[in-house]
């Protein structure tokens, strides 16, 4: 009685690590996510595998093909607009007229960390 109770435990342990594991890669793994900040706060998180338009602080950000970059921007110098699309943690979007950041953030690695380019 008490050793198929164990193994029912252990099993339902695998099920739910299994779960987890398919679950993290369904929704971070493949590509990860950008994080748009508007004054230091979090504004909008989209998926990078979606295609996405988010509107705010001044700038258009776009997720097209796996990757985020600003493709319109109300700051003078367009530097932002420049710097195209991103799809590494390493490389930031920065929009410093309007206090926009874009950041990748890619499941398993630490944030701001590039576990791809070392
Ligand atoms: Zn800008």
């Amino acid at each position: 009685m008490a050793k198929s109770f164990d193994i029912k435990l252990i099993c339902a342990l695998c099920i739910a690590a299994l779960v987890f594991f398919l679950a993290e890669r369904l929704f971070a793994g493949e590509g990860g996510r950008a994080v748009i900040r508007v004054g230091g706060e979090t504004a909008e998180t989209l998926p990078l595998p979606l295609d996405a338009e988010y509107t705010g602080g001044g700038v258009v950000v776009e997720i097209k093909g796996g990757k985020a970059g600003i493709t319109r921007s109300t700051c003078p110098n367009q530097l932002c607009v420049r710097q195209g699309f991103t799809d590494s943690p390493s490389k930031p979007l920065v929009c410093l007229p309007n206090k926009v950041s874009v950041t990748i953030e890619k499941a398993g690695a630490p944030e701001g960390v590039d576990d791809i380019a070392w």
